[in-house]
């Protein structure tokens, strides 16, 4: 039986700035552990965040070249969670009022080009990294902590259901991070982890309009394991399907080494983030001749013929 495949992708890019997004702290790759850490980015008592401006004008630079339209005042959220690589046991992000919503980018598929729909571009600071013992992630036995990517801003990107294939994803991704590096938002060094793409996945019947059980698809760590990835969990989706198997909803990390897609635990609703307002972060407000000086500054689009080769 052909089943449809829908699949949406959660993007985070790396900003291409000097410093920090709430601090002056280097974000230079590379740098010694621990180095590039103040109180701010580290959550110390009495420490206050000062947004940095760069980080905007990439953001909306970015919104801009995807027609996404941006919103007058955005919000940052603290989303809530506890984990060794986030000392503020919170991370600000932007939840319910964000940056910009809607958008697409052209990308040229097999069959024809086609506009994919963007949801929201949102701004957001990264967290620490964990650097595992072991290989694969689920076989280390302990682990050490970095922070000096903790604070780091991020650019997300969430786009519409409207991918069907992991070739379709991979085409996308690849259209994206050239938009990105063309018009200098992001260097999108995958190897570096300043692209990180997480995806939804799921089959439904052909013309049906019920949306199929989702799976989240995470740790793809280059374009080709985004393609190699979500066909798997397609697969493995349409044999439960011809089963007719219940499918359950479920978050999976990508084996590179096995090759398979492994179940990692229940998904959890944004509202185990118990997302707030962040008291020390004020709406911001974006002038409109702010906004219309990035535009004319956006470079021209980059070629569609240097979209395909990358
Ligand atoms: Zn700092």
């Amino acid at each position: 039986m052909e089943f449809e495949t829908v699949i949406n992708l959660e993007i985070h890019v790396v900003l291409s700035t000097r410093s920090k997004l709430f601090c002056g702290c280097s974000t230079a790759f590379g740098a010694e552990p621990n180095s590039n850490c103040c109180p701010v980015c580290l959550g110390l008592p009495g420490a206050l965040p000062v947004l940095n401006r760069r980080a905007v004008e990439l953001a909306l630079t970015a919104a801009l070249a995807l027609d996404s339209s941006v919103q007058e005042e955005c919000c940052f959220d603290r989303k809530n969670y506890y984990r060794p690589d986030l000392p503020k046991a919170y991370r600000v992000s932007q939840y319910d009022r964000p940056l910009a919503l809607g958008g697409s980018l052209e990308v040229d598929f097999p069959d024809g080009a086609r506009r994919i729909g963007l949801e929201r571009l949102h701004l957001e600071e990264e967290a620490g990294r964990l650097i595992h013992a072991g290989d694969p992630i689920m076989n280390s036995t302990y682990f050490l902590v970095d922070y000096n990517r903790a604070g780091i801003p991020l650019l997300g990107i969430v786009t519409a259901p409207e991918l069907r294939s992991g070739e379709e994803a991979r085409l996308f991704l690849e259209a994206l991070c050239s938009l990105l590096r063309h018009t200098g938002v992001s260097d999108v060094k995958m190897e570096q982890g300043s692209l990180r793409c997480d995806a939804n996945i799921s089959l439904k019947q052909p013309g049906c309009r019920e949306k199929g059980v989702k799976t989240a698809v995470k740790n793809m760590n280059s374009f080709r394991a985004v393609e190699l990835a979500l066909n798997y969990e397609a697969r493995r989706q349409a044999e439960i399907m011809e089963r007719g198997g219940k499918m359950v909803q479920r978050i999976c990390c990508w084996d590179e080494v096995r090759k398979v897609a492994v179940p990692l635990r229940g998904k959890e609703g944004s509202s185990g983030y118990r997302h707030l307002p962040d008291p020390d972060l004020p709406p911001l407000r974006l002038e409109q001749s702010f906004i219309e000086a990035l535009k004319n500054k956006l470079p021209g689009l980059p070629p569609r013929s240097r979209r395909r080769q990358q």
